[in-house]
């Protein structure tokens, strides 16, 4: 396995911004994946697992170590007396899993369709599409330790599941593959997924932004950091807070702009830096806390910046 250096990252995030990797390399199995993590240890480097940087802002200064991209792309399936197991690499896209589920007969997944991702991004985050949640159909897993490059099978509980979480967030573990229980299904069962994949991914296209942006930039807010209420309940949604300042389609930094289908999601208009992105959001964020005391906190990941730009 080749290890790269000075790989710009620009083209391989949906942002579309920020500076290159000092080194990258592309593991293709467990043996390649552990060999890269061996460099990085003997080298001191710092280390970022990428997937498709569909959640992520890379600093303009780029990420000064190592990137593994994981290119482990297989997809098996066995039946035993549970049912149907899928294992999918973690370098798989969640379309082309959805796809070759679909091409099998096999159901479950295809409500995360038009998310875009990565196997290994969609379980660190623990991937949430209204009621459903990743963690509902994954099974069983293989990680990998990052200083000893040890591979080694976990089960759901391992991960830890949470809200926008997984134990891969304390980054000692990286996935190499994921297996999840599906369904076996008929022509015609399959023939409904696929109008219903048709019709979510025309819903999200209608409703949000599907290009050059992270999806949902902040988190929720978790019940016990909000005071508001409606009807009775605790309001966590980050972006009614958003709304509420007026921030869609309104506030930009450069050609960074907060989205005009939803207040929560910025967008890149086509030159926009990083640094104009973390602009606008400590925009958003001072504006959230000067009108209700709280400050909107990211979901998005960022990557190589050497102090935390945000609030
Ligand atoms: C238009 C758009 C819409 C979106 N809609 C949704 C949505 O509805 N629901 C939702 O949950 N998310 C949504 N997102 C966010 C994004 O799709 C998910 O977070 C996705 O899972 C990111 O996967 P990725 O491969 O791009 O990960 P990246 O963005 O590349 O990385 C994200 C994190 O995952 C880690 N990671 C990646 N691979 C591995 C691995 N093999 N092992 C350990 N850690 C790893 C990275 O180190 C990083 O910490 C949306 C994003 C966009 C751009």
């Amino acid at each position: 396995m080749i290890i790269q250096t000075n790989i710009p990252l620009k083209d391989k995030n949906w942002f579309q911004t920020g500076g290159p990797a000092k080194l990258f390399c592309e593991p293709h199995n467990g043996a390649e994946f552990a060999s890269a993590l061996a460099y990085a240890q003997t080298h001191n480097e710092p280390i970022f697992v990428l997937g498709q940087g569909a959640n992520i802002l890379i600093s303009d200064d780029g990420f000064d170590g190592l990137v593994i991209r994981p290119a482990l792309k297989n997809i098996t399936f066995e039946t035993n007396a549970d049912g149907l197991l899928v294992k999918a690499g973690s370098g798989v896209s969640m379309s082309d899993l959805i796809e070759w589920c679909l091409d099998h007969n096999i159901l479950g997944l295809e409500e995360f369709s038009g998310i875009p991702g990565t196997v290994g991004g969609s379980v660190f985050i623990n991937l949430h599409y209204f009621q459903f949640l990743l963690e509902h159909f994954l099974v069983s897993a293989h990680v990998i330790e990052k200083t000893t490059g040890t591979i080694m099978p976990v089960n759901r509980a391992w991960f830890n599941f949470g809200y926008d979480y997984s134990t891969l967030h304390e980054h000692n573990y990286f996935l190499v593959d994921a297996t999840f229980a599906l369904k076996k299904a008929t022509d015609l069962e399959v023939a409904f997924a696929r109008g219903r994949r048709t019709e979510i991914i025309r819903h999200r296209a209608a409703r949000y932004p599907i290009t050059h942006t992270c999806g949902s930039f902040f988190r929720n807010f978790h019940p016990h950091e909000v005071t508001l209420e409606s009807n009775g309940k605790k309001m966590i949604y980050t972006a009614y807070y958003l709304d509420k300042i007026g921030a869609k389609g309104t506030l930009s930094v450069g050609d960074a702009i907060v989205s005009h289908q939803h207040a929560n999601m910025l967008v890149n208009r086509g030159k926009a830096t990083s640094t104009d992105i973390v602009q606008l959001v400590q925009l958003m964020q001072k504006k959230v806390r000067d009108q209700f005391d709280i400050v909107p906190q990211p979901e998005c990941e960022l990557v190589g910046f050497k102090e935390w730009p945000l609030l």
